[in-house]
């Protein structure tokens, strides 16, 4: 094997570790969200523990050593928020907290007695990276999440791993029979592993940081930001999976084509504004009169669609009956003017070869059936549809 001083890998280490915390920041920029930023923290925070364990020789430096724990317990704990913000809500808050503040206090008070101290410190740590490998693993795992949470999960675990050896070498009195001395983190092995290992963490780190861009810009493609709902695109791709669904328990399921009547008058008595007011409006209006289970978007202009699963014709129109309500209720009171709508229902056949583009084709003919005779109601003639 190269002769590798422990010296100068220490030293190279703790180098690595600070380019890679610092320069993470200088590649993403500052505006990033909260879990890149938490993230981001814990990283720096984590390099800042390695030089102070460095400058603490061996840990002898009673505060350095105490200053490094410390910084690895809110490392760990701004991990763990970093994960929440990408993740949603984790699990282990509180054995986090617990461990974060037992882990230096420990390290403190018993610093006279090395192997205590060091059962305890080291304890706690493999209790931080379990809690962080859960909170990586745990929950749905969505393709697009899923390699960086394993590899993060991959690196706490490697932590432990070490801390657990570590640990061995150092409190076990055969250490010395089994060969464990001097423990992974005072040897040079330790070191590399321990070097890699926050290498592949900034990784998955950067993985997650784009993933998420990724996905803020899916989310920007799919939603029309006048009215906040999904627009044809999204609507689209979100319809895919409430249809297989249906399907799969042969619910019956409607779809309805929402067109406002008169808008363009609207556009040239009250101005564009009033019209972007009242299509802003109607989406509100929709997110509030429909379930949670239907499906609502903007497919262009002022025409406006919904999937509705396990649903019949009966609901459908009841449902009509008090958007149309609310709608002229809302717009009275908000926009001073009377919005009412004309709507084509028509139902999915999951016989046909194409439920979905079929029941848009006839939902739309229906609707253009309601322009025809009056507009303000739904033309819902099955038989026409079929
Ligand atoms: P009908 O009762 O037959 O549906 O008549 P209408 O006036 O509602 O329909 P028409 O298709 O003649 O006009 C639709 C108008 O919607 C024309 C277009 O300028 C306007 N429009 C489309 N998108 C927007 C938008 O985002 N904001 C505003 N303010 N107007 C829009
Ligand atoms: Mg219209
Ligand atoms: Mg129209």
């Amino acid at each position: 094997m190269i002769p590798l001083d422990i010296n100068a890998l220490s030293v190279t280490t703790a180098v690595t570790v600070c380019a890679v915390a610092l320069g993470l920041p200088l590649v993403m920029g500052t505006r990033v969200s909260v879990g890149t930023r938490r993230a981001q923290v814990s990283l720096v925070l984590l390099s800042g523990a390695w030089v102070c364990a460095m400058a603490a020789t061996g840990m002898s430096q009673h505060w350095l050593a105490v200053a490094a724990l410390a910084m690895v317990s809110l490392a760990s704990h701004q991990m763990l928020q970093a994960l929440s913000g990408w993740l949603g809500p984790r699990p282990g808050q509180w054995p986090m907290v617990a461990a974060g503040v037992a882990l230096p206090l420990g390290y403190l008070f018993n610093f006279d007695d090395v192997v205590v101290r060091n059962a305890w410190t080291l304890a706690w740590a493999v209790v931080q990276c379990f809690v962080l490998v859960c909170a990586a693993l745990l929950g749905q795992h969505r393709e697009q999440t899923l390699r960086w949470r394993v590899l993060l999960a991959m690196c706490f675990t490697a932590y432990a791993l070490l801390a657990l050896m570590h640990l061995a070498a150092t409190v076990l009195p055969a250490a010395s029979v089994l060969s464990l001395q001097p423990g992974p983190f005072a040897s040079r092995w330790g070191q590399l592993v321990a070097q890699t290992v926050f290498v592949l963490m900034a990784m998955a780190v950067l993985v997650a940081w784009r993933r998420e861009a990724e996905a803020a810009l899916e989310a920007l493609a799919n939603s029309d930001s006048l009215t906040g709902l999904p627009n044809r695109r999204g609507w689209l791709h979100g319809a895919r999976p409430l249809l297989a669904q249906a399907r799969r328990n042969g619910w019956p399921t409607m779809v309805m084509m929402i067109d406002l009547d008169f808008f363009k008058k609207i556009n040239d008595e009250h101005g564009h504004q009033m019209g972007d007011r009242a299509l802003a409006l109607l989406g509100r209006c929709m997110r509030a009169c429909l379930r949670e289970s239907d499906l609502a978007g903007r497919f262009g202009g002022e025409e406006f669609v919904v999937l509705m699963p396990q649903t019949n014709q009966r609901v459908a129109e009841l449902m009509d009956a008090r958007l149309r309500a609310y709608l002229r209720e809302h717009s009275r009171e908000q926009l001073g003017l009377d919005l009412n709508f004309s709507s084509g229902l028509a139902p999915c056949d999951f016989r046909s070869e194409e439920p979905l583009r079929q029941a848009l084709l006839a939902a739309d003919k229906a609707m253009y059936q309601a322009k025809a005779d009056g507009r303000g109601h739904m033309h819902s003639d099955f038989n026409d549809l079929r």
